[in-house]
C-alpha cells in the first residue's frame, strides 16, 4: 500500500480539526496538529511551551526555528512511516521547503495538499463560536455544531472552553497573519501539482465526503 503524506492547509477556523478527526478515522493515519502539540506544550510549561506562548497569545506564528525541528522528529515517529495527516504545518514558505529537504532525505514525498477553502467572514463567525474541550481535543461550535449538553465534552463530559487566542481581536490578526505568511503555500503547492482544493463553507458531512473520496482515490492511484 502506498504511502499516504497528507497537509490540511487553510485560514484559521475553516474546519481543519473537524475534518482531520474524520479523515484520521477513515484512513488510519497518525493526526498532527501543531496547534494541539503547541498548546500542550504550553499548558506543561516546557521550554517549547515557553518560547511559544507569547507569539500564540498574540495570534502571530511560532518562529520557523522554534517549530520545524519539533515536527520534523514528529514525523520520524513509528507511527507515522506509513503515512500522516499533518494540520497547521507548514505554515510558511520555510517551513514548506524544510518539510520538503527532510522528506526527500527520507526517500518520501508528499501525497497531497488538502486547502480547505473559506471567506474572511465565515472565519469570524466560526472562531467566535468555537469552543474546546481542553482533554480531549474535540471542537465544536455553539450555533452550527453545539455538543449534546451546553458547556460539556460528548466524548466524556470534561468542560468546553474558548481558546484565548479565539477572542475578536486576536481572530483579526490571525486571519492577517493567514493572508500574509501562510496563503503563499497555495501558489507553492500548486506549482508543485500536489494542491486539492476543498469548498469549505459548506456543511460537515458534505466536506467530509468530498476529502475523503479525493484521498480513496490518491490512495488507487498509488497503488498502481
Ligand atoms: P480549524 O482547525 O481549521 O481552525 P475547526 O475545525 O476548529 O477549524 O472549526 C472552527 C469552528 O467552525 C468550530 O467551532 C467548528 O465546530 C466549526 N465548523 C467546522 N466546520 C464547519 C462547517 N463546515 N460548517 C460550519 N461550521 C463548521
Ligand atoms: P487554527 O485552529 O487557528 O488553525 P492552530 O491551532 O493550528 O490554529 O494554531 C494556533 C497557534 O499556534 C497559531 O496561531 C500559531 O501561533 C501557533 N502555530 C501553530 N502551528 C504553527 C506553525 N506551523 N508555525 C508557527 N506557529 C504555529
Amino acid at each position: 500500500m502506498a504511502e499516504l503524506n497528507l497537509i490540511l492547509v487553510g485560514p484559521p477556523g475553516a474546519g481543519k480539526g473537524t475534518q482531520a478527526e474524520r479523515i484520521t478515522e477513515d484512513f488510519n493515519l497518525p493526526y498532527i496538529a501543531t496547534g494541539n502539540i503547541l498548546r500542550a506544550a504550553v499548558a506543561e510549561g516546557t521550554e517549547l511551551g515557553l518560547k511559544a506562548k507569547g507569539f500564540m497569545d498574540a495570534g502571530g506564528l511560532v518562529p520557523d526555528d522554534v517549530i520545524i525541528g519539533v515536527i520534523l522528529d514528529r514525523l520520524q515517529a513509528e507511527d507515522a512511516a506509513e503515512g500522516f495527516l499533518l494540520d497547521g504545518f507548514p505554515r510558511t514558505v520555510p517551513q514548506a521547503e524544510a518539510l520538503g529537504a527532510d522528506l526527500s532525505s527520507l526517500g518520501r514525498q508528499l501525497t497531497a495538499v488538502l486547502l480547505i477553502d473559506v471567506s474572511d467572514d465565515e472565519v469570524i463567525r466560526r472562531l467566535s463560536g468555537r469552543r474546546v474541550s481542553a482533554k480531549t481535543g474535540r471542537v465544536y461550535h455553539v450555533e452550527f455544531d453545539p455538543p449534546k449538553n451546553e458547556g460539556v465534552c460528548d466524548v466524556d463530559g470534561s468542560r468546553l472552553i474558548q481558546r484565548d487566542d479565539d477572542k475578536p481581536e486576536t481572530i483579526k490578526n490571525r486571519l492577517a497573519v493567514y493572508h500574509e505568511q501562510t496563503e503563499p503555500l497555495v501558489d507553492f503547492y500548486s506549482n508543485l501539482g500536489l494542491l486539492r482544493r476543498f469548498d469549505g463553507s459548506r456543511p460537515p458531512a458534505e466536506v467530509h465526503d468530498r476529502i475523503r473520496a479525493q484521498i480513496a482515490a490518491l490512495r488507487v492511484e498509488g497503488s498502481l
